[in-house]
């Protein structure tokens, strides 16, 4: 069992479910005629919708309660907030998941007041019904019990981060400081259940150790701090 449970989503299923969720919004009638990405995880879903459901106006809005791959901050926040008028428009907020709901409830919130669509509706790709204090308009996927999707446009910044709670943790539980690639790779399949292309290891390594966080030598890192 991984220590984190993990779903490592494709760039094709990622179609294959923005469809499926346009399905749904065609069928429920409902005929937007802007969608708004939230910003950051919204933006391919969004842009699929617009292509899906054959929308021409796309805004975005950044709206941020995740800072770190499967950890909350503590607190959703508006980034650069600005004001646009809706009035006329029956609008589309579209983000890639609901988990707590923070994230939605601010942007659907700051939006409607403030820039004052006819409608609003929401359409996210799952929705985690279990612990979301907030049920979209429309989804394609209800899950039950908690996982962190792996998107595909987040890969990099999720694997560095897991790495390196990964590092820090088996560190401080067996005391080892000093990791082979291999091995680094051995323990990342463990812990969370995947297996990601070859390039997205170098790549998060070699992030970790421009943060300072690891030292390479020969195909070994080590803890620094
Ligand atoms: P929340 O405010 O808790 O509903 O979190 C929403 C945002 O955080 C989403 O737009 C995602 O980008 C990210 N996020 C939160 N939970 C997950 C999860 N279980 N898997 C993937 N991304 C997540």
């Amino acid at each position: 069992m991984p220590r984190v449970p993990v779903k490592l989503v494709s760039w094709e299923e990622v179609v294959e479910w923005s469809r499926g969720l346009a399905r749904v919004i065609k069928q429920s009638g409902y005929k937007p005629t802007v969608v708004i990405a939230v910003a950051r995880g919204g933006y391919v879903p969004a842009r699929l919708l617009c292509d899906f459901l054959g929308v021409e106006n796309l805004l975005s809005i950044q709206s941020q309660h995740w800072t770190e791959a499967a950890k909350a901050s503590e607190k959703a926040v508006l980034k650069f907030p600005y004001r646009v008028d809706l009035r006329g428009h029956r609008a589309l907020l579209v983000d890639d998941i609901v988990d707590t709901g923070e994230t939605l409830i601010l942007a659907r919130d700051y939006v409607a007041r403030e820039w004052g669509p006819e409608e609003l509706r929401i359409a996210t790709l799952q929705w985690i019904s279990s612990v979301a204090k907030l049920k979209p308009d429309f989804y394609y996927m209800e899950v039950k019990d908690w996982v962190w999707f792996q998107y595909p446009w987040t890969r990099l910044e999720d694997v560095t981060q897991f790495i390196r709670r990964m590092l820090q943790e088996h560190s401080r539980e067996t005391g080892q400081r000093e990791w082979s690639y291999e091995e680094i790779k051995r323990l990342f399949k463990e812990w969370y259940g995947i297996e990601v292309e070859e390039f997205y290891y170098q790549d998060a390594l070699e992030m970790l150790v421009e943060s300072g966080l690891l030292e390479k030598t020969g195909d070994r890192y080590r803890l620094r701090t």
